[in-house]
């Protein structure tokens, strides 16, 4: 059960590339947090999925189970953990000076938490996937990479399934966007899925991304829906050396445990659009100011007004 929630990484240090990065997004970060554990249990309410898995502080949790009993959904408290591995912590709590630990607690309709709670019991691994939405081929993938081979992280893995390197000595693998599966945001939680998709082309998992935006909308967030497709194609530089991985993203840096790998790995994950508060420079993810901001440009907007339209 550990390893398949996908838990957090035991250590995630953030550092902003500006202040002024920092002034214009930290604030959409902590709304987007919170709005995801909404959907989280939002999506279960309207059987998008069984099950969902949420990370609370008590007070959180006190609130928000008197909700869902409302909704005639019950909560099954799992397991206390320490604050120190959330990187977004803050955002989570909401509420400083609280007790330092956190919740994990699952949520759904009374049979199919009875369900979970066998499945926990008889550690069914598959079974848990399963009544959590993950789909099939993500949990296979997950199971074969992560439980038999004890990776701690996918990318790699995702990406190869996904795209061929761009040379066979560099190990550099250039990702097409896909806003639905791009979990590079993840250590901060900020994301469209639940789980770690087999490829990032993943038809279930874009279908369930897919269904996740539509959710967010319908519950009329919308001004947190656009900060989170702009965000989620934003170009990020994923790569990962003797037990660290480093996300470089245009707002900030990411450094996470991952696997011990003595060559180093990249993934480039090929996002459109670039903040004009983002950092410059010419390696990648970077640009330098004079290259045109191609979120600004009217084919851009076209572009995305009419990917809007297929969308609603
Ligand atoms: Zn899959």
């Amino acid at each position: 059960m550990e390893r398949l929630n996908f838990v957090l990484p035991d250590f995630t240090r953030v550092s902003w590339v500006s202040e002024t990065a920092r002034t214009v997004w930290e604030n959409r970060f902590t709304r987007l947090i919170q709005v995801w554990q909404i959907l989280e249990w939002q999506s279960v309410k309207s059987g998008l999925r069984a099950c969902g898995i949420l990370v609370l502080s008590p007070t959180q949790l006190i609130t928000l189970a008197s909700e869902w009993i409302t909704h005639g959904l019950v909560s099954l408290p799992l397991e206390v953990q320490s604050i120190a591995q959330y990187a977004n912590a803050s955002a989570l709590l909401q509420v400083t000076g609280e007790t330092p630990f956190l919740l994990r607690v699952a949520v759904g309709y009374p049979v199919a938490i009875q369900t979970l709670q066998q499945a926990i019991t008889q550690q069914d691994e598959a079974s848990i996937s399963q009544l959590l939405g993950y789909p099939a081929c993500c949990y296979h993938a997950f199971h074969q990479y992560c439980t038999e081979q004890n990776y701690l992280d996918m990318t790699w893995h995702s990406a190869l399934a996904s795209q061929q390197p761009s040379n066979a000595d560099t190990q550099l693998i250039e990702l097409p966007p896909r806003i639905e599966t791009n979990l590079f945001w993840q250590a901060l939680g900020l994301r469209l899925i639940p789980h770690h998709p087999c490829r990032y082309d993943c038809p279930a998992s874009v279908e369930l991304g897919r269904q996740m935006g539509q959710l967010m909308q319908t519950l009329g967030f919308t001004e947190e829906w656009q900060w989170l497709q702009t965000l989620l194609n934003f170009p990020v530089a994923w790569s990962v050396l003797h037990g660290i991985a480093e996300i470089k993203t245009p707002l900030l840096k990411i450094a996470t445990t991952s696997d011990a790998t003595s060559i180093k790995y990249s993934v480039h994950y090929q996002g459109q659009t670039y903040p004009t508060e983002g950092g410059q420079g010419l390696e990648f993810p970077y640009r330098l100011a004079r290259q045109p901001v191609l979120t600004q440009s009217p084919s851009f907007q076209r572009g995305l007004a009419h990917q809007l339209e297929r969308r609603s």
